[in-house]
C-alpha cells in the first residue's frame, strides 16, 4: 500500500478531505498525505488534524495558474504510487483531476459522495448520484491510482488532535506554464452564499412576474432567512442570479427549514433539498411531486398564503 493522498485549495476544503482520507488511510494501513500550495504555514495545522505527510508545491509567481502544478503532482504520483488521490470537487479542483487522471492514465469518479474499502480490503468502492439525483451508481476504479473528486460538505471537517507528528517534504518547483494570467478580478455577483443559510424561501415558476419576488423576500425576511430560487427563475427570466439556484445544476443546501413557494418539485431540484431538515410546499396543485418529498404541504395559491405566512411569522 502506498498511501491516501488529498489534494484542495483552502483549509475549508482540506479539512472535510482529511476526515475521508484518514478514515481510508488507517483502514488500508496507509500514510495519508496532503498536498499544499497556498498557505504553506498549514501544514502543522494539518498534520494535527489527521495528515502524516505533506507535500509542499512552492508558491507560484503571480501570472501563473495553479495548473501549473499538474506536472510536478502528476510526477511525484508516478514515483510514489498511491492507491487513491482524492481532490475537492471545486471547478478548479474538477479540472486539475481530469488532466492529473489524464496524465497518470488512470479513471476519475466525479463528485464521488461515499468511499468504501471493497471485501478485499485494497479495492476502492466509490458512488456517485446520477440520473438527476434518482439512483447512486457504484464505481470500482481496476487501475491504480483511483481518483475522486468529492463535493463541499460531503464530510465534516476532521477534528484536531493534539501531539500528532508527520513529515513536511517540498516538492520541486513546476516548469513555467504556457498559460499566463494576464489579469485577475472577483466575479461579480450580487447574490449571497445561500449554501449555509439556516431559512431559505424558494421561488419557482409559480410566481408570475419578477415584482412579485417582492412577497418571498418579505417572507424570507420575516424568517431571518434567504431566497432561492429553480432554474426557470434564474436561467430563463433572469429573475434571480444563477448562484441562487438550487438543484443538480445549482447548488445543495442544508437549512433548518426550506419553504418552496410555487415549486413543482422536480428531481432536478429536489436534490439540492435533500439535506434541510425540514421542507414545507406551496403548490395550487395537490398532486405536484414537490409534496411527496415535503414534511409540511398547503395546497393553495401562494398569493393568499403567503401573505398570511408573514402575518404569522410577525406576531
Ligand atoms: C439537466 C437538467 C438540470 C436541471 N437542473 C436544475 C436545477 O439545478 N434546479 C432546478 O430547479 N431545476 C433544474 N432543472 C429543471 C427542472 O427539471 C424543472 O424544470 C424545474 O425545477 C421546474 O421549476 P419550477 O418548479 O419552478 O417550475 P414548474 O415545474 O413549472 O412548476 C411550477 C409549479 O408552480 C405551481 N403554481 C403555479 N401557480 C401557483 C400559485 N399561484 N401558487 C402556488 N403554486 C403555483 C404549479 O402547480 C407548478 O407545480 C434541470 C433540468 C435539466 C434537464
Amino acid at each position: 500500500m502506498a498511501g491516501a493522498w488529498i489534494i484542495a485549495d483552502n483549509r475549508e476544503q482540506t479539512l472535510e478531505l482529511l476526515t475521508i482520507g484518514r478514515e481510508l488511510a488507517t483502514t488500508m494501513g496507509t500514510k495519508l498525505t496532503a498536498l499544499l500550495w497556498q498557505d504553506q504555514e498549514l501544514a502543522d495545522d494539518y498534520i494535527s488534524h489527521g495528515a502524516d505527510e505533506i507535500l509542499l508545491l512552492p508558491p507560484l509567481p503571480e501570472d501563473q495558474p495553479p495548473g501549473a502544478y499538474i506536472p510536478v503532482i502528476a510526477d511525484e504520483a508516478q514515483k510514489k504510487d498511491p492507491d487513491i488521490i482524492l481532490m475537492a470537487s471545486t471547478v478548479r479542483g474538477k479540472e486539475m483531476a481530469a488532466r492529473i487522471a489524464t496524465r497518470l492514465n488512470t479513471g476519475l469518479c466525479s463528485n464521488c459522495i461515499a468511499l468504501n474499502l471493497g471485501e478485499d480490503g485494497k479495492t476502492v468502492e466509490m458512488e456517485r448520484l446520477v440520473f438527476g439525483g434518482t439512483a447512486v451508481q457504484k464505481v470500482t476504479c481496476t487501475v491504480r491510482p483511483a481518483m475522486a473528486t468529492i463535493p463541499l460538505k460531503t464530510f465534516e471537517p476532521a477534528v484536531k488532535q493534539e501531539g500528532r507528528q508527520g513529515d513536511i517534504r517540498e516538492l520541486p518547483a513546476p516548469a513555467p506554464s504556457p498559460v499566463k494570467i494576464l489579469e485577475r478580478k472577483p466575479r461579480e455577483t450580487e447574490a449571497k452564499d445561500i449554501s449555509e443559510s439556516r431559512i431559505v424561501v424558494c421561488v419557482g415558476r409559480g410566481i408570475e412576474k419578477e415584482e412579485d419576488l417582492a412577497l418571498a423576500r418579505k417572507l424570507a425576511h420575516a424568517l431571518g432567512g434567504e431566497i432561492g430560487c429553480t432554474r426557470p427563475i434564474s436561467e430563463e427570466n433572469h429573475w434571480l442570479p444563477e448562484e441562487l439556484c438550487i438543484g443538480i445544476s445549482g447548488i445543495s443546501v442544508k437549512p433548518d427549514l426550506y419553504i418552496g413557494l410555487g415549486i413543482s418539485g422536480q428531481v432536478q431540484h429536489v436534490t439540492g433539498i435533500r439535506d434541510a431538515k425540514v421542507i414545507c410546499a406551496v403548490n395550487t396543485d395537490e398532486n405536484a411531486p414537490i409534496f411527496a418529498a415535503a414534511d409540511y404541504g398547503i395546497v393553495g395559491n401562494l398569493y393568499d398564503v403567503v401573505p398570511k405566512l408573514i402575518e404569522a411569522f410577525k406576531t
